[in-house]
């Protein structure tokens, strides 16, 4: 399978690659803006790529326009990405491919169960997993098994999870075909060769699922960080579902050096973005960002 990627990933993975990977499902935040200064300064600071990817596919909850917005913003913001930028809708083909190739291995199969049906806990005991349905027009689960996942993340330190105890089988493919975010996610870091993931400690749960599917495609293992959240002077998330408010272009500067105390940096000189974060790489040290799950403060 993808043998020519597999090749270039295998190149790409004897350094650092980070990426940030936004969906436009709104503009970009001031949240947003910790998770691209630190997946930017971690990998620059490590003399390593850094990608900018679109998380496209979740089709009903994009939100029009947002997509050129976040483009601009990263723009006005000085951040450049060292490779083309890719938009996971137009890879539809390439995440089904992979799905067929998790068939072939009878690592996946086609659930009909409603949302009600799976009770108030939410897990999913695996009703459909022996029923050899359809794949037409029902959702995709991967099958998940009882043994832990542990990984270190840089941050938040040593995780563990059990999927089977704690999620059971999940979505891959929706019934309605939108093609889930872990599974675009996976394939996506694997074929562009990341070898780090910075974001924010809201995915923190999502990893032992993306660890998991990354073991069944025989994809080598990532080093995640998990930064703290902004949160709002009430205590709480910013995030685009609490509408928290658009990045200011025109203030760019001053945003950028809140990013970075926010992240227990050394401030830098207000100047333009681009060297402003030139000086935060050539200062940035990791062990200075704040290790708990919050990060609080006035942020507009
Ligand atoms: N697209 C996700 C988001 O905007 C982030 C995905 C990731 O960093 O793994 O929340």
């Amino acid at each position: 399978m993808h043998s020519n990627a597999q090749q270039q990933n295998q190149a790409a993975l004897s350094r650092y690659s980070g990426r940030f990977a936004p969906s436009p499902t709104g503009p970009l935040h001031f949240g947003s803006l910790i998770t691209a200064v630190a997946s930017y300064c971690e990998a620059k600071s490590q003399h390593g790529r850094w990608i900018v990817r679109i998380e496209d596919t979740d089709i009903p909850r994009i939100y029009s326009g947002s997509e050129q917005h976040i483009l601009s913003c990263l723009d006005a913001f000085g951040f450049e990405s060292d490779a083309e930028i890719i938009f996971q809708k137009d890879r539809l083909h390439i995440y089904e491919s992979v799905l067929g190739h998790l068939q072939s291995q009878d690592l996946i199969y086609a659930c009909q169960c409603t949302r009600k049906m799976l009770g108030s806990n939410h897990i999913y005991t695996g009703t459909c997993r022996h029923l050899g349905l359809s794949f037409d027009q029902q959702a995709i689960r991967v099958k998940v098994s009882e043994q832990n996942i542990q990984f270190h993340d840089l941050l938040q330190g040593q995780q563990s999870a059990n999927l089977a105890l704690e999620l059971g089988d999940f979505v891959l493919k929706r019934r309605d075909g939108i093609i889930n975010y872990q599974l675009a996610v996976v394939v996506d870091d694997y074929l562009q060769g990341i070898s780090h993931v910075v974001r924010g400690a809201d995915l923190l749960d999502n990893t032992a699922r993306q660890i998991w599917l990354g073991r069944l495609l025989g994809y080598p293992e990532l080093c995640y960080m998990h930064l703290p959240l902004a949160m709002n002077d009430r205590g709480a998330k910013l995030s685009k579902q609490n509408h928290a408010q658009a990045l200011d272009i025109t203030q760019s500067s001053t945003l950028l050096l809140k990013a970075l105390i926010a992240l227990g940096q050394l401030p830098v000189d207000l100047d333009q973005p681009e060297r402003m974060l030139t000086q935060a790489v050539a200062q940035w040290d990791r062990r200075q960002i704040p290790k708990g799950g919050e990060i609080r403060g006035i942020f507009a």
